[in-house]
C-alpha cells in the first residue's frame, strides 16, 4: 500500500516535469534576453578579478625587463595600486567594478565562499574552452592539440535552429578556436589567429584589421594582440547583428606564461575596456539594448603565488575561476557571496536557457543551466532557503524536492 502511494507520487512528480517543467529551458514572456555574448580571457585569475593588483607580484616585476623600457613597472605601479583590494580591483577592472557590479552578478570570490571551477580537471585551454561551449568533460580532449570537436557546442546547436541559423559568430585570438569549435562542421564563421576576415569584404574597418593581423608584428605564433579580435569581432556586431557571439581574448595568458606580470595586467584591463566598449555598444544598438546577456569569464585559473604564470592539473588551485554575468534576465546582486557553486559545465545550457532554449535536449549529459544569473531562479532559491533546503540545481530538482516534501509530511 504504502509502495503504491510512492509509485503514485513519483508518476506526479514525472508528470509535473513533463507537462509543466522545466520551465528554465523553456521560452518564457518574462524572460527578456534576445542576444547572448560570451566574452572570455584566457587564464585570467580570479585573484586579479576581486583582488585586483598583487603587490609583491607587482613590486617583483620590476627586477624584471621590459621591451617598452618601462622597466621598472612604474606605470603599473601607479595605475593598479590601492590601500586595499577594492581600490585595486577598481582601478585594475573599472567596468567591472562599476557598471557591472551595481547591474549585474559577479561569482568566483572564494573569500566570500563563491565558487567557479573547471570540471576537467587538467585546467589547460582546449578542454577549459571544450567544456564551455559544449557543457560536456570529454576524456578525449587531454591536450591543447588542435583536434576538431567531436561535441557540439551550444552556438552550433543554436545555429541549426531557424531562429538562430545565420546569426551565431565567433572570434578569438587563439587559432586553435577553429577546432574548439569545430568550423568544418559547425556552420557559423569562426574567424582566429591571424587569418583575415573575409566575411565582409568591403568593410574598411576590416580592410584595415585585417591587414593590421596580417602585417603586424607576430609576438606569439598562435594568436595576435586582442584589439585585432576584439575590433574585428565589434564590426561584424555592428554591421550583422549576429544574435549569439563569441569573443576569445589570449594576451591574459600569454603575458602570465612569459613572466610579465605588468601586462599581464595591462591586458586584464584592456579585456575590461573591451567590456565596456561591448556594453556601450549594446545599450546603444536598438536590436540589443535591454535584450542582451554578456557573460564574461576564463577557461581556467593559474597557480597561486610564485606560481601565478602557470596553470595546469600539477597545479589544482588552477581549476579556480569566476564569472561576470550582466543582462536584463540578471538581478542586480553585485559580487556574490555563498553562492552556488558553479562548474563551467554549465555554462552552455545558461547560454541557451537565457535564449529560452533547453540545452539538454540535445546534450543530456551537459551541466544545468545557472539558475542564479535568472531572476526567478533566485527566487526559487531564496524560497528553497527559507523553507531550510539550501541546493537547487534545477526546476525539475525543486519540483522533485516539493513533490517529496509533500510526500514526507504525509508520512508523519
Ligand atoms: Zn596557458
Amino acid at each position: 500500500m504504502k509502495a503504491k502511494i510512492v509509485i503514485r507520487r513519483w508518476i506526479a512528480a514525472v508528470a509535473l516535469l513533463t507537462v509543466s517543467l522545466p520551465v528554465v529551458g523553456q521560452p518564457s514572456q518574462s524572460r527578456k534576453t534576445r542576444n547572448v555574448i560570451v566574452i572570455m580571457s584566457d587564464g585570467l585569475r580570479w585573484q586579479e578579478v576581486f583582488g585586483g593588483a598583487d603587490s609583491t607580484l607587482l613590486r617583483k616585476a620590476a627586477s624584471i625587463g621590459r621591451a617598452d623600457g618601462n622597466e621598472n613597472a612604474s606605470r603599473e605601479m601607479k595605475s593598479y595600486s590601492g590601500r586595499n583590494s577594492n581600490e585595486r580591483r577598481r582601478a585594475l577592472m573599472p567596468f567591472l567594478w562599476s557598471i557591472v557590479a551595481q547591474q549585474g552578478q559577479l561569482f568566483g570570490n572564494r573569500k566570500l565562499g563563491s565558487n567557479v571551477e573547471v570540471t576537467n580537471g587538467l585546467n589547460i585551454s582546449f578542454p577549459g574552452y571544450s567544456e564551455i561551449l559544449t557543457g560536456v568533460v570529454d576524456a578525449r580532449i587531454d591536450s591543447n592539440d588542435k583536434n576538431p570537436n567531436p561535441n557540439e557546442s551550444v552556438l552550433e546547436w543554436l545555429n541549426r535552429t531557424p531562429q538562430f541559423a545565420g546569426r551565431v559568430a565567433a572570434f578569438g585570438a587563439w587559432d586553435a578556436f577553429p577546432a574548439i569549435f569545430n568550423s568544418q562542421r559547425c556552420g557559423f564563421p569562426v574567424n582566429s589567429g591571424y587569418d583575415p576576415f573575409m566575411l565582409l569584404p568591403d568593410d574598411s574597418v576590416i580592410d584595415a584589421l585585417n591587414r593590421l593581423k596580417t602585417q603586424g608584428p607576430k609576438i606569439w605564433d598562435e594568436e595576435p594582440f586582442d584589439a585585432v579580435p576584439y575590433y574585428t569581432a565589434l564590426e561584424y556586431m555592428k554591421q550583422a547583428r549576429p544574435r549569439v557571439l563569441f569573443i576569445g581574448l589570449g594576451e591574459t595568458d600569454d603575458w602570465a606564461h612569459a613572466n610579465n606580470y605588468p601586462e599581464y595586467l595591462n591586458a586584464a584591463h584592456r579585456a575590461d575596456q573591451f567590456l565596456q566598449t561591448l556594453w556601450q555598444t549594446v545599450q546603444s544598438t536598438p536590436e540589443y539594448r535591454d535584450s542582451t546577456t554578456i557573460i564574461f569569464t576564463s577557461d581556467h585559473g593559474r597557480g597561486d603565488g610564485e606560481n601565478w604564470t602557470s596553470h595546469g592539473k600539477n597545479l589544482p588551485e588552477s581549476k579556480q575561476t569566476w564569472l561576470a554575468v550582466i543582462g536584463p534576465d540578471t538581478e542586480a546582486q553585485g559580487e556574490r557571496r555563498n553562492s552556488q557553486e558553479i562548474r563551467q559545465t554549465q555554462l552552455a545550457a545558461t547560454v541557451a536557457a537565457l535564449l529560452g532554449e533547453e540545452f539538454t535536449r540535445a546534450t543530456p549529459n551537459a551541466g544545468s543551466p545557472i539558475l542564479d544569473v535568472f531572476e526567478s531562479g533566485e527566487i526559487l532559491a531564496k524560497e528553497e532557503g527559507a523553507s531550510g533546503i539550501n541546493s537547487v540545481k534545477s526546476y525539475g530538482a525543486f519540483a522533485l524536492r516539493e513533490e517529496f516534501r509533500g510526500w514526507s509530511s504525509s508520512k508523519q
